[in-house]
Parts: structure tokens; C-alpha cells; sequence
């Protein structure tokens, strides 16, 4: 990543909702106001002399967009401006951002502790693909900081853990985690996709790595996937860079340039859809079809305390449990007219999903059940519609069963 034309450092500190429109933006000689999109795969030199000084490092410039690219460099730059960290790197999609950030600082007969409620391929990256390569992984109950000590071996050189999980929604004590990979020198990778960088800070409660789907709310429109990796200058330079350069999950510019606009307005959708989300929770709570909610910032969350610790508000996303099970969710689901059935989350339209026989069919039943995913629960991401009209469609699809 290089530094072209901007002394972000010289400037005043911004703060988020200033720093999302700003932060990183560089202006080419004709001085546009939105952000240029550098749909470029390579760079000229002046010269010979020029060429060989940036492939030293000793010359600033771009050299080729799978190390790095003037668009996508913006983004980084906001990205980084907006978590506080040092350094970044934009990838192609989430799951790029978390196998590079797991694998590139590991190696066969390490030892990785991850809470078991992960998103779906995340799962299968640390259960299935770490063995693989000789990394022992232990999955554990994370939201007992008891369970994550009892897991530590000699070698644990990484921890890893997503907050609040996919879908039900628990949230683990992130500082409690950190201190102790601290105690024994390892890494804690948090996936910080559900919070989102405004309301949760993972690096700011002693995590090491950052690692988002911009695909979720950054982008928010549903249009590109992308990810980031955030972290100190010292952890990118030993042990992403290179792995970064030479495997290239890179963020195409094109997806960066819509990242970029997106991020323009994410606290406002967020902060809206969040307050949607918490009137849509205490909604449901009250529902006689409605066996249990789980919404982070409802005072019956499972971690309220943990949530009041580390979380700046709750969630944009409602999980709930119907009681007649998958019949109902399915009649439920089928039933509803503003809100879509769909997997993904973050969106500005409100999307639904049922993870027993989607996101999470490929689960073995008691895994599921470990996780507190049954047949009746649903997870909603609620979207920026009047908050109304989303009460209204799901009080006649309830009606509905
Ligand atoms: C969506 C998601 C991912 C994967 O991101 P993609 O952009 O779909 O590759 C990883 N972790 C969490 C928590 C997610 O929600």
C-alpha cells in the first residue's frame, strides 16, 4: 500500500460519520469531488531508473493492482481511518479477507482456539482446510472464557472469533479473549462483520487483527463483494504482504470504488437500520407465535453485560425462534411481501433467512443444536424501509401461521 498525495496523519482526528465521507481520498490532476475509479492493471515508469527504484522500494508509486491500487487504496486508507488501525488490505470477498488473515501467519504443528459459532465457510476454513496443512484448530463454546483457557496447548499460536455470531446472535468478551492470547503471545483475529467498525472497535479491546465482508453493510446495496484486513504495521509487513502479493485475493478497483461510496453513507444506514432492528425486537418479544428473540441490546440477552461492555448499540440483524418450527418459518417466510428471503445481511432491503435448511444445512444436528439453531428460528437483517412498513408485513405474515 502507498501513500500518494495525502498527509492524512498532518490532519485533525475526524470523527467517524466526517471520516466516512474523507478519509483517504486522494485527488487526481483534474481535482474531482467523488473518488476516482482506476480501472488499471498496471502503472508506467518515467524510466528504467524509476522502474527498478519502486520494484527496490525506494521509489513511492503504484507497480502492479495486485499489490495495490490507487482506488482501492482509498478504501484501505478510510478503512483504516474509521477501525484505527495502522494498516490495511482490501481483498475479493470476505472469506479472502479470513483465509489470508488465519493462514498466512500460521504453519503446520500450530495449534488455533476458534469459538465454534462462525459463519458457515469460516467453520470450514479452521475445521477443514487447517488440518489439511498439519494446524491442529480446536472449536470451543466461546462465550465461557473458561472454555478458551482449558483449549490453550503449548503451540496456540492463534485464536479466532466472530461477535455476535452468525445467527443466534451470542457475543463473546472480546478483551477477556485477547488477554489471554496475550498471556501466551498468540494472535486474536475477530470478525468483526456483524457490529460493523462503528459499533464495535475489536482492535481497541486488545484483538490484533481486524477482518471484515465489505460485502455486508460497507457495501450495503447488495451489489459487490469485497473484504478487509485491518491490523498494526508490524503484523501486515511480517506476515501479510508478501502473502497478500503473491496469492492475490485482491479487491478488484471496481468493487473498492463502489466500497467507497458506500461507506459514504453506512452510518446512517446503520444507525437507521439498527433502530429498526431494536423496534422490530421488542416487537417480536411480545408475539404469542414467537417462542424467543435474541437481539443484542435487549436487556434478555443472553450477554447483556458483555454487549454493554463492548458494543456501542445492538445489532442490525434479529434472530427469533417461531414455535411450530420449520412449518411456520417456511409459512412465515413465504407469507411476507416487503421483506425478501435471502442469505445475505447488511442490505438496505430487509432480508430473511432460515438457517437450518440454508446457511447452516450443512451442519450435523447437534452441531446445530450447540448453537442454538433450531427448525422455528429465523434471522433478519432489516434494511432502511420505514420501519412501519416492515412492523406491518411481519405482523400479517405471523398472522399468516
Ligand atoms: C458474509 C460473511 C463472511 C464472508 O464474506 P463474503 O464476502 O461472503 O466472502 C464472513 N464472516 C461473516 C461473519 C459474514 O457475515
Amino acid at each position: 500500500m502507498f501513500i500518494v498525495g495525502k498527509k492524512m496523519t498532518e490532519k485533525k482526528k475526524l470523527r467517524p460519520a466526517t471520516q466516512l465521507v474523507h478519509s483517504g481520498t486522494t485527488r487526481s490532476q483534474f481535482g474531482e469531488t467523488s473518488e476516482a475509479l482506476y480501472l488499471t492493471q498496471g502503472y508506467i515508469y518515467e524510466s528504467s531508473e524509476s522502474a527498478q527504484a519502486r520494484f527496490l522500494g525506494e521509489e513511492e508509486g503504484f507497480i502492479y493492482s495486485r499489490y495495490a491500487n490507487p482506488t482501492v487504496d482509498m478504501l484501505e486508507k478510510r478503512m483504516c481511518e474509521l477501525e484505527g488501525a495502522e494498516d490495511a488490505r482490501a481483498t475479493a470477498s470476505g472469506m479472502a479477507a479470513v483465509t489470508a488473515a488465519l493462514m498466512c501467519q500460521v504453519q503446520a504443528g500450530d495449534h488455533v482456539v476458534a469459538a465454534r459459532a462462525l459463519f458457515g465457510s469460516c467453520r470450514w476454513v479452521v475445521e477443514k482446510l487447517m488440518p489439511k496443512y498439519g494446524i491442529e484448530t480446536t472449536l470451543v463454546d466461546g462465550t465461557d472464557l473458561k472454555n478458551w483457557e482449558h483449549a490453550i496447548r503449548p503451540n496456540t499460536k492463534m485464536m479466532f472469533l466472530e461477535s455476535p455470531t452468525n445467527p443466534t446472535l451470542e457475543v463473546i468478551d472480546i478483551a477477556g479473549v485477547a488477554a489471554l492470547a496475550n498471556q501466551i503471545g498468540a494472535k486474536l483475529v475477530v470478525d468483526n462483520v456483524f457490529a460493523t467498525p462503528l459499533y464495535q472497535k475489536p482492535l481497541e479491546l486488545g484483538a490484533h487483527i481486524v477482518v471484515y465482508s465489505t460485502t455486508k453493510h460497507v457495501d450495503g446495496q447488495g451489489r459487490c463483494l469485497g473484504g478487509m484486513i485491518l491490523s498494526d504495521k508490524e503484523w501486515i509487513d511480517e506476515h501479510l504482504h508478501d502473502y497478500y502479493r503473491h496469492t492475490g485475493p485482491s479487491m478488484s478497483p471496481f468493487n473498492a470504488w463502489t466500497m467507497l461510496k458506500g461507506m459514504e453513507t453506512l452510518s446512517l444506514r446503520v444507525d437507521q437500520q439498527t433502530r429498526s432492528a431494536g423496534a422490530v425486537a421488542d416487537y417480536l418479544a411480545e408475539h404469542s407465535a414467537v417462542s424467543r428473540v435474541i437481539y443484542p441490546g435487549r436487556a434478555d440477552h443472553p450477554q447483556a453485560d458483555i454487549v454493554a461492555k463492548q458494543m456501542k448499540a445492538g445489532s442490525t440483524l434479529v434472530a427469533f425462534e417461531l414455535k411450530r418450527g420449520q412449518q411456520a418459518a417456511f409459512k412465515f417466510q413465504n407469507a411476507l411481501d416487503v421483506i425478501n428471503i435471502s442469505n445475505n445481511l447488511g442490505d438496505s432491503k430487509s432480508l430473511i433467512t432460515h438457517p437450518a435448511t440454508t446457511t447452516h444445512k450443512n451442519l450435523a444436528e447437534e452441531d446445530r443444536a450447540e448453537l442454538g439453531i433450531t427448525e422455528g428460528t429465523v434471522r433478519i437483517s432489516i434494511g432502511i424501509e420505514d420501519v412501519d412498513d416492515i412492523l406491518e408485513d411481519l405482523e400479517q405474515a405471523l398472522q399468516n401461521i
